[in-house]
């Protein structure tokens, strides 16, 4: 399967760049992961959003949800509208309001998942964990089915030890690092040094850093997860439209 980076801030866009959102691809099939501030407008950069075969929201902050709307707008109103079934979201149901939100007349439908069940998707079984996150927030582990690989998404969360369970042995391990190091005070993300550490206990193939902070060197993001990842440990730091395939 091939994961390609569409949106890698957290919080708000900036300089061009989306808020959280992400393609991920297996055997034709395109499921979108999240649709943040700025995302349908990298999407069309690089693929057609009709041809999406399902949305999945770890949860409903606007900088994972921002973009919904207008891509129901999208499938609604294009020209090239194909006569396609509507697009499944798929989201969790701990917030009604939001949930009914995913539902937009000849466009999109709102599917819950449970998330103490494993979901068929397409070519993907996805199971989900909760998060340490001031809202319902999941983090999912998504399997491709014909080949056993494995992509792990933290969402949006603190760091919490449970998680290593959770992501153990994942072929790649995409983690909301929306702080360096030094953060002091509440954290309702993980440090770079937690997403490091987070990779080292779950013994993870690689790692991804995303939901990255909007100011700062994000180089230093990088060496800092080395420290707690250790030196074997590859490392990538998001950009928009980077892929990689796991
Ligand atoms: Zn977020
Ligand atoms: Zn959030």
């Amino acid at each position: 399967m091939k994961l390609t980076v569409i949106g890698f801030l957290g919080g708000y866009p900036d300089h061009g760049h989306a808020t959280s959102s992400y393609l991920l691809e297996s055997d034709g099939f395109k499921l979108l992961i999240d649709c943040g501030s700025g995302a349908l407008l990298s999407l069309e950069e690089i693929a057609d959003p009709l041809k999406l075969n399902a949305v999945i929201l770890s949860h409903y902050h606007h900088d994972h949800t921002a973009d919904v709307g207008v891509l129901q707008y999208y499938w609604q109103l294009h020209e090239k509208r194909y006569a396609e079934p509507v697009l499944p979201i798929y989201g969790h149901t701990l917030d009604m309001e939001s949930f009914k939100g995913l539902d937009w007349p000849k466009s999109t439908k709102g599917i819950a998942y449970d998330p103490d069940k494993a979901l068929k998707l397409g070519p993907f079984e996805i199971t989900f964990f909760k998060t340490h996150h001031p809202v319902p927030a999941f983090a999912m582990r998504i399997q491709e089915m014909s080949t056993g690989k494995v992509l792990v998404f933290t969402a949006d969360t603190a760091y919490f030890p449970e998680l290593t369970d959770f992501v153990k042995n994942a072929d790649l391990l995409m983690t909301d690092t929306n702080f360096f190091a030094d953060k002091t005070g509440q954290k309702w993300h993980m440090t770079s040094t937690e997403s490091g550490q987070l990779a080292h206990d779950g013994h993870a193939r690689r790692l991804l850093l995303t939901h990255l902070p909007a100011e700062g060197n994000l180089d230093r993001l990088k060496v800092e997860a080395q420290t707690t990842a250790g030196d074997d440990m590859q490392i990538l730091v998001a950009q928009k439209h980077i892929s990689v395939d796991i």
